[in-house]
């Protein structure tokens, strides 16, 4: 017996009973990996959740032409706006290591390795148990292990993880190699996103055309969207993908009157309420007005709230969580954040806008990872989205509307 696939949830389906047990009752028997598995991905439409999107068949495939590959599953979630992986874990912690098995059976990997934020403690209880009911079992081919990683915004990102899997820092290396060339011990790596190791395992028992009965051509499959900021329901939903905004935002009790979504994480794209209330859930809809799917969070700020006050404390917080490695980060980013501040405190003595957008253009496309260019996007549409806020700040000083309530962590420590 398996969940029909037409209801959701399907991956939080075992949310109720996690055990093995309840994951079997639901899901039934482990499939096995295999060169068939590259294809069924591949006609799935199955994509990377982690934020890039990119193919898992093709990812799959080029790992698999290197020798002895090793597996990592990305549950280390950075994002603070973000905790559809905590919730993914905490809600079918085997769908996950299933995903992570069939993967290695796919590739011939005799190692794989389950990262997870180690302030997490509720990921780390639950995986551990999780593997002590696989291996009394003996329900894996593999050998999957349990890591740990540091506390960071950008640990998350490959290269950082594969870097500090290695022996280094969590920080983000200068490109190639890439992981799935040169990767743990030197290895091909494969590097997922748990929530796309979960669909790989859901692809792998009842095919692409099953996992394609929801969602849309171009994202087929549900999303666990994270719903943050003025809403009285905050948390993650899974819905299929093409989903109104609208019905969601009203699903997590939505402020009656919203001035505007962050879309996509911290380092994502302001959208006005107007515009954002017309879009559905998907790649394509976002992308039609700019923005990008990202980790599939929207941060909701409510009509009465200072769009601009909250840009600032974010650009200040994505400015502190650099790896401290590249001149736009240790330079840029904390100009950025100062010169919104200067706009925030209506201060007009010296010309903040002017000098904001000259630092935009010179950070972007020069980090050694994505950290200035996303930071850069999301204030780029901030100054769009919030034109007439800035104005009026402008002209007439500080202003007084209410502190935005959206969740960014304190500086001095983790945010778990
Ligand atoms: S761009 Fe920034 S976050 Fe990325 S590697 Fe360089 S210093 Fe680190």
């Amino acid at each position: 017996m398996h969940s029909d696939p037409l209801v959701t949830p399907r991956l939080l389906a075992t949310k109720e009973d996690p055990s093995f047990h309840g994951h079997f009752r639901t899901w039934g028997q482990m499939p096995a990996g295999g060169p068939l598995l590259v294809a069924e991905a591949e006609q799935a439409g199955l994509r990377g959740r982690g934020g890039a999107w990119f193919s898992t068949a093709r990812k799959l495939a080029t790992v698999s032409a290197g020798r002895r590959p090793v597996v990592v599953a990305n549950g280390t979630e950075g994002e603070p706006v973000s905790r559809k992986d905590k919730t993914l874990m905490a809600s079918a912690p085997h769908l996950v290591l299933d995903g992570v098995s069939v993967a290695a059976d796919t590739l011939g990997a005799a190692e794989a390795i389950v990262c997870v934020d180690r302030c997490d403690t509720q990921s780390i209880k639950v995986l551990t148990r999780a593997l002590s009911e696989r291996g009394s079992i003996k329900a894996d081919d593999v050998s999957i292990r349990l890591e740990t990683a540091p506390t960071k915004y950008v640990t998350g990102e490959e290269s950082a993880l594969v870097h500090w899997l290695n022996g280094g820092d969590a920080k983000p290396t200068f490109v190639p190699p890439r992981p799935f060339e040169r990767g743990v011990g030197g290895r091909p790596t494969l590097v997922n996103n748990v929530e796309t190791l979960a669909n790989l395992a859901l692809v792998a028992r009842f095919g692409s055309a099953w996992f394609r009965a929801l969602g849309t051509p171009d994202d087929p499959g549900t999303a666990l969207i994270t719903v943050v900021g003025d809403v009285t329901r905050d948390g993650v939903y899974e819905v299929p993908f093409g989903t109104s905004v609208e019905a969601i935002l009203s699903s997590a009790g939505a402020a009656s009157s919203v001035h505007a979504i962050l879309a996509g994480g911290f380092a994502g794209t302001w959208v006005p309420a107007g515009t954002a209330a017309d879009l559905t859930f998907d790649r394509a809809s976002f992308a039609s007005v700019g923005a990008a799917i990202g980790c599939s969070s929207m941060v909701v700020l409510a009509e009465g709230s200072c769009g601009l006050a909250a840009t600032a404390q974010i650009a200040r917080w994505l400015a502190a969580q650099s790896a401290g490695q590249c001149g736009p980060c240790i330079n840029g980013l904390p100009a950025i954040a100062g010169a919104l501040e200067g706009l925030v405190a209506g201060d007009r003595r010296r010309r903040w806008q002017q000098q904001l957008t000259q630092w935009l253009d010179m950070v972007e496309g020069r980090g050694a990872c994505r950290h200035p260019d996303g930071t850069a996007r999301m204030v780029r549409s901030a100054l769009a989205t919030f034109a007439e806020e800035i104005e009026n700040h402008r002209r007439y000083g500080a202003c007084r509307a209410e502190a935005p309530s959206v969740p960014v962590p304190r500086m001095d420590g983790p945010w778990i």
